[in-house]
């Protein structure tokens, strides 16, 4: 299995409104972590492509007005929202959660960067209330795609990450495989995809790419796997400008 990029027609396509893609090693290219918005485009569209700085935080920043080559953003942000046509925003990963968001009337697109500190400090209902609030997105609107990311199968996480989980999440049990106390491997995804649920996303608008970064090598760059960033993979969503 080889594809430069992974895309999820249930999730959404150009029918829909909106651009998207989940990354793997055979990344676009795109200048990333700059700050500065880039422009992309062969067939006469102008696309701006927006990664920033993560900090494993849960501040969105929010695109509301349109782009211009003099634009910086100088600061840390996990997540991207914009209700601006033909703006890529993209987050990168390697084994966090990549989580893509649309409004089927195209208010607005988010991409999010989830690994256990953002989860667990509920970034992705953040981000869905930040859509609702501040766009005015109706929640039976959203879609949510839940991208690659390290797995179940291969996550081990430690007490850093099990006391907050035991302690803030009475479903906590479910979301552990082979629980030995101070070790034990988080489904990551299923945390993300209950906390969508319980942010009033209905399960038929949530889809999940169960594929772990962790156990493809000849798809994914690893954190967990190499122990070093070797390389991250691009994950972005735009409003598709209807001309
Ligand atoms: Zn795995």
């Amino acid at each position: 299995m080889t594809a430069p990029v992974i895309t999820v027609p249930a999730f959404g396509s150009l029918q829909d409104g909106v651009s998207h893609f989940f990354g793997t090693k055979q990344r676009t290219p795109v200048p990333y972590e700059t700050g500065v918005p880039a422009a992309s485009g062969s067939d006469g569209r102008h696309v701006w492509l927006l990664s920033v700085k993560q900090v494993h935080g849960t501040d969105a920043l929010i695109v509301d007005r349109p782009l211009s080559g003099e634009d910086r953003f100088e600061g840390g942000w996990d997540a991207l929202v914009t209700d601006q046509p033909d703006v890529m925003v993209i987050v990168r990963t390697a084994d966090c959660v990549p989580v893509l968001m649309y409004d089927r009337r195209g208010k607005a697109v988010a991409a999010v960067h989830a690994g256990w500190r953002g989860a667990l400090a509920e970034i992705v209902p953040k981000t869905i209330q930040l859509m609702v609030g501040r766009f005015g997105v109706h929640i039976g609107d959203l879609r949510v795609s839940i991208g690659p990311s390290a797995g179940p199968c291969c996550y081990e996480v430690d007490q850093a990450v099990l006391e907050p989980l035991r302690s803030g999440r009475r479903d906590w049990s479910a979301l552990l495989h082979d629980d030995r106390d101070t070790k034990a491997r988080l489904n990551l995804k299923a945390l993300i995809q209950q906390q969508s649920l319980e942010a009033g996303i209905s399960s038929e608008r949530i889809t999940v790419v169960n594929v772990c970064t962790i156990c493809h090598p000849e798809l994914f760059y690893s954190y967990r796997r190499e122990g070093r960033v070797n390389g991250t993979m691009l994950n972005g969503i735009a409003l598709v400008s209807r001309r």
